[in-house]
């Protein structure tokens, strides 16, 4: 399998590294002196679509074309880059630099394909100092958006504006503006229609946006960024050390939860922070890995900071970590994908060790000098996320708007951490003040069963409203619970934790089905069988693309095997270029929300008690594990503001 993969992908590589055009019309050479009846078919691509083509491979979404601009300001040398988000980048993407700027011819350049500053000769390549180095970005993108542009540099006394459509120049003439480049670029895929359907939510798309902000500023501290979604200010950093960008990015409850790790050779630079073991995470949460500052994945560097880590965490926790290894870019090829998120070593095996010794080294320092704290730099203290208490305006405000979705519950807590934190157990003790405590406890032992398996009798009223919605009153106020996402937080609880180790039973079918799937599809449930086993489902290989389904988890409707898992493995293709998480926590998501109970779904009350109670057993009752929120509250002291007394 391992093979087949690679296989394909040297297969992808020579069709792109392919000099454009240079087949097409070899091709076209050899048809010339055919004599046919037949009129010759094949044609010479218009640009435009030749370009829109090439374009799906470096600007698949808004955040791929985030990083590019990104990546290109840094490039320019720039010390303060404002990024500015409409409508999640469907509508506009604008990135503000003061770096170098460009010339008059240099701009109209720049959105050529294969126009560079970066690269001359092929042996350029292993001497890459710079983030871009492709020369398709802007081509990419001018070929998918409508792109203004303006640029000065410092020597210039006038700037140059540019607006480009479709690959095709509308308009240029001189502009009074600021030092740098400001690009903007609107309506991404206006002209692809297909592509454009193809985008995720907002919440989705800015997410990955966010994700590939935190890539880009993480790695340099020494420049002020910013991000600005809807005209509501997200991030705002200021120049620092890399400490103090960490804890601006992932949150105030890194400061003094960061180790420092550090390993200096010949060969290569190891730097960054570990954090501290007891802040290991459940699910795979805050690991970053550089090289020569370009943010990559890497399972096998992951295994080697794993395996540092062992025995100091829980096996089913994973350690946060963000390290920067700098080495001779001669012992890399970054050249392997073209959103550079791949990447060879020359020597893999040194980069492995070296890895695992530079957090081992940080674990025993961490052991003999446990407290490393840091005092915050009073320029992030009076940042508002930071300082500023957060009301309950703000919070409605943000809650109720598309950001606030937008937010992984990592970044959530980060913005709003102290507070939200705090409401958190108040919620949970708002909750049980109305429970008796022992139910809360053996509802606890039956998570590894469905949520609606155990009949209880309900010591209380359940409402169900609009099918959807489930209204409980307690003592101290009522709760509205959302069914389907709170089912979803409960089922993604219970399939983490068969994972450590409360596997699910399974049940056999009495007449097991057989699913035949296309070869891609077959390869992705052979990839996931035996975490598939852990969740209950007996799946085995039968020949080359079909499987027999001998069990499936006992709330699985027997008849609907085969069509449960053709959707399973639909969901997880969707989060297939999401490379933040795992396969396994890929499959959990998408298990959670196939299996969870719809909205419109009428329930009977020990169903809405069960799913209630479950829900407030969780770790993280609050919202799914996509960021949706759970649950509301009205408070007792709030309806009676209401009103007036
Ligand atoms: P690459 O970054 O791979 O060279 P791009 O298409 O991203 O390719 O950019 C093409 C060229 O445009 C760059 O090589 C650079 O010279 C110029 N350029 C792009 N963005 C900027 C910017 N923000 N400031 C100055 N020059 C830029
Ligand atoms: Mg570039």
């Amino acid at each position: 399998m391992l093979l087949m993969s690679v296989a394909f992908r040297s297969i992808r590589l020579k069709v792109t590294n392919y000099p454009s055009g240079v087949e097409r019309r070899t091709v076209i050479l050899t048809l010339q002196k055919e004599e046919a009846d037949v009129p010759d078919i094949i044609q010479l691509l218009p640009d435009h679509i030749a370009n829109q083509i090439a374009a799906g491979e470096v600007i698949q979404r808004p955040a791929s074309a985030v990083k590019e601009l990104l990546e290109n300001a840094v490039d320019a040398k720039a010390t303060s880059i404002q990024l500015i988000i409409i409508d999640a980048g469907k509508q506009l993407i604008q990135v503000i630099d003061n770096g170098s700027g460009m010339s008059e011819m240099d701009v109209r350049m720049a959105f050529e394909r294969h126009a560079t500053s970066k690269i001359r000769a092929i042996d350029d390549l292993f001497r890459i100092q710079t983030m871009g180095f492709r020369g398709e970005a802007l081509a990419s993108i001018a070929a998918v958006a409508q792109v203004e542009v303006k640029t000065k540099r410092a020597e210039d006394a006038a700037g140059t504006y540019l607006e480009i459509e479709n690959s095709v120049v509308q308009k240029q003439e001189p502009v009074a503006t600021s030092n740098g480049t400001s690009i903007a670029m609107k309506n991404l895929f206006f002209n692809v229609p297909a592509r454009r359907n193809f985008l995720k939510s907002n919440a989705s798309e800015m997410r990955h946006i966010v994700d590939e902000f935190i890539r880009v500023s993480m790695a340099h501290p020494e420049i002020f960024f910013s991000l600005t979604s809807n005209g509501q200010q997200l991030y705002h950093l200021e120049k620092g050390t890399l400490k103090q960008r960490i804890v601006q990015l992932l949150g105030n409850q890194y400061n003094s939860k960061l180790v420092s790790a550090e390993e200096q050779t010949d060969y290569m630079n190891i730097y960054g922070f570990i954090g501290k073991p007891e802040i290991a995470k459940k699910t795979r949460g805050d690991q970053y890995f550089f090289v020569n500052k370009r943010f990559i994945k890497s399972p096998y560097l992951n295994h080697a900071v794993a395996n540092a880590f062992q025995e100091m965490i829980a096996s089913d926790s994973y350690p946060s970590y963000v390290l920067f290894i700098d080495l001779d870019p001669s012992q890399v090829d970054i050249n392997v994908h073209p959103t550079k998120q791949e990447i060879k070593f020359e020597d893999e095996k040194i980069i492995y060790a070296f890895v695992q010794a530079a957090v081992k080294h940080a674990l025993a320092q961490f052991s003999i000098t446990p407290t490393l704290d840091f005092d915050l730099d009073p320029s992030i203290q009076q940042l508002d996320a930071v300082n500023k208490p957060f009301t309950e305006a703000q919070k409605n405000a943000i809650s109720s708007s598309s950001i606030y979705q937008a937010f992984t519950q990592k970044h959530a807590a980060h913005k709003i951490d102290p507070q939200y934190k705090s409401e958190l157990k108040h919620w949970k003790s708002f909750y049980e003040a109305g429970q008796p405590k022992q139910e809360a406890i053996e509802t606890n032992e039956t998570t590894t069963q469905s949520a609606f398996q155990k009949a209880t009798i309900p010591d209380q009223t359940y409402t169900q409203l609009f099918a959807t919605y489930i209204l409980v009153t307690t003592e101290k106020g009522i709760l509205l619970v959302h069914q389907q996402n709170a089912h979803e937080r409960i089922l993604f609880e219970q399939f983490q934790s068969a994972f450590a180790g409360k596997v699910m039973p399974v049940q056999k079918s009495l007449f097991p089905a057989t699913i035949q799937l296309s070869l891609q599809d077959a390869l992705l449930l052979d990839e996931m069988l035996p975490d598939l086993q852990q969740l209950g489902y007996l799946i085995e290989p039968f020949g080359k693309e079909t499987f027999i389904i001998q069990g499936t988890p006992a709330d699985v409707e027997e008849g609907n095997e085969s069509f449960a898992i053709e959707l399973l493995l639909e969901q997880i293709k969707h989060f297939s270029n999401d490379i933040k998480y795992s396969k396994r926590e890929k499959l959990i998501r998408s298990l959670a929300q196939q299996r969870a109970v719809k909205a419109g779904k009428t329930l009977g009350q020990t169903e809405m008690k069960q799913l209630v109670e479950s829900l407030f057993q969780c770790e993280q009752p609050n919202s799914t594990a996509g960021g949706y929120p759970t649950y509301t509250e009205l408070k007792k002291e709030d309806l009676q503001r209401l009103f007036g007394r």
